[in-house]
């Protein structure tokens, strides 16, 4: 609950008082926090932004333009978390945070609502996307590696770098894979907004590794976006509404369970029954359908059992946020990929600190999003990967950008293309 002193202008959804006052102030997250490495600011790191949350809750503080740009610098990648000796659910204060700060900004009014408006009308709705998308795709099909590497300037490369490459055909509902033999369960996949419109071949790769392993995929009617970009952008009503919708659509007992491979989604998904809580219709149908959720690699960890895969290469791992420090997930990723013969695992110093992707973040602060994507880059040169493997459709598409800006000269893959290739190869040695 918020205290009636607070200067929120909007109580229900304001951040929890119990909530920023966890924070013992303690530092312990400040080195984690990719932001404040950059700019050495207090107010840039997760304490600053919770002190000046509390402040704005107790009533000694307004959120003016500067207030708010803190806020805004913040990529939501929640490695604040995962160093929190206490606990702070830092995620959950900063969508509370920005659904204050869009329900009367005091900075780039016009540009926050043209964003909630491309969230609402674009991205959330399955045609308008479809056909938004198909410039992307066509481009896609153009653009070979090698005439990206001689575009210029820079800034063009990187943006023509970015769009994924030889994704094929959008993966949409209606989509279905059922293993050659014996079915062992039945999944319920996500096929998202954007994943599904432009990375359909890593859908296609996430069911053909199930399918090897017994299980049939189906992406059902119904299903749509996540929310997860509406909610970090604080329009939490707009981000219940497609929680339900897909809750709805995917909560049927003949699921064993619903796999998702992107990473921010799954985050999300586990977090419908925290979106939801205060509602008493759906609150626990929420809660059973998050315990549900999946992500890709969890869930082939969890099923167990060996399926031969090989690929000489050398590959790095690089963490997408919200598989690490929302889900927690770091081992079973690099597991499946240590169970690759030929394959060598290159781990590099940063590989859990945020890309700069973050959602829209890179639209909206691209000075921040190519000072991370550029430290990443250093780091990829240096580990002498020759593939560099992520779980997030944001994250893929940073290196790409990355790869093309600074002439990395690597693959980028999500894990499900990379383990499915690997399992691929295997077979048709056999
Ligand atoms: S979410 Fe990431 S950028 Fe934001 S305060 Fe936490 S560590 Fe820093
Ligand atoms: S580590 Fe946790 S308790 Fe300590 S300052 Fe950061 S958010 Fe606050």
């Amino acid at each position: 609950m918020a205290s009636e002193h607070s200067h929120w202008p909007l109580l229900a959804d304001a951040p929890a008082d119990e909530d920023l006052s966890r924070c013992v102030h303690c530092g312990l997250c400040l080195t984690a926090c990719p932001t404040y490495l950059v700019t050495g600011k207090e107010m840039d790191s997760p304490r600053g932004r919770i002190y000046l949350a509390r402040s704005v809750a107790e009533g000694t503080l307004l959120t003016t333009p500067t207030v708010e740009r803190h806020w805004d610098l913040c990529l939501q990648c929640r490695a604040c978390e995962t160093a929190c000796p206490s606990g702070v659910p830092y995620g959950r204060i900063m969508e509370h945070v920005r659904a204050q700060v869009a329900e009367a900004p005091q900075s780039d009014p016009v540009v926050r609502r043209v964003r909630r408006l491309v969230l609402r009308h674009i991205v959330a709705r399955p045609r308008v996307l479809a056909a938004a998308a198909l410039l992307p795709r066509k481009l896609a099909g153009l653009l070979t590696r090698e005439r990206v590497a001689k575009l210029k300037p820079k800034p063009l490369r990187r943006l023509a770098g970015q769009i994924p490459r030889g994704q094929g055909a959008p993966v949409r509902p209606g989509f279905e894979l059922r293993p050659a033999g014996q079915e062992r369960a039945r999944v319920a996949l996500l096929t998202g907004c954007i994943m599904g419109e432009v990375f359909g071949e890593v859908h296609r790769a996430t069911a053909r590794v199930l399918a090897r392993r017994s299980i049939a995929v189906e992406a059902v009617e119904g299903q749509g976006c996540c929310g997860a970009l509406h909610a970090h952008d604080g329009d939490l009503a707009y981000a219940r509404k497609l929680a339900k919708k897909n809750i709805a659509a995917m909560e049927s007992d003949r699921f064993a369970a619903v796999v998702v491979n992107s990473a921010g989604c799954g985050a999300a998904m586990k977090e419908y029954d925290d979106l939801l809580a205060a509602d008493p219709k759906w609150a626990a149908r929420a809660a059973a359908f998050s315990a549900k959720v999946r992500d890709f690699s969890e869930y082939v960890a969890e099923l167990g059992g060996e399926v031969p895969s090989q690929l000489e290469t050398r590959v790095t791992y690089q963490d997408a946020c919200h598989l690490a420090h929302a889900q927690r997930i770091t081992t079973q990723p690099r597991a499946l990929l240590d169970a690759i013969t030929g394959c060598q695992r290159i781990e590099t110093a940063g590989a859990d600190r945020c890309c700069g992707a973050a959602g829209l973040y890179s639209v909206n602060q691209p000075a921040m999003s190519g000072e991370l994507r550029q430290r990443k880059a250093v780091e990829i040169a240096a580990s002498g990967a020759q593939i560099v493997t992520t779980a997030n459709p944001g994250c893929h598409m940073q290196y790409l950008a990355a790869d093309a800006e600074s002439h990395l000269d690597v693959e980028v893959l999500h894990l499900a293309e990379l383990i499915d290739r690997a399992e691929a190869a295997a077979e048709t040695s056999r």
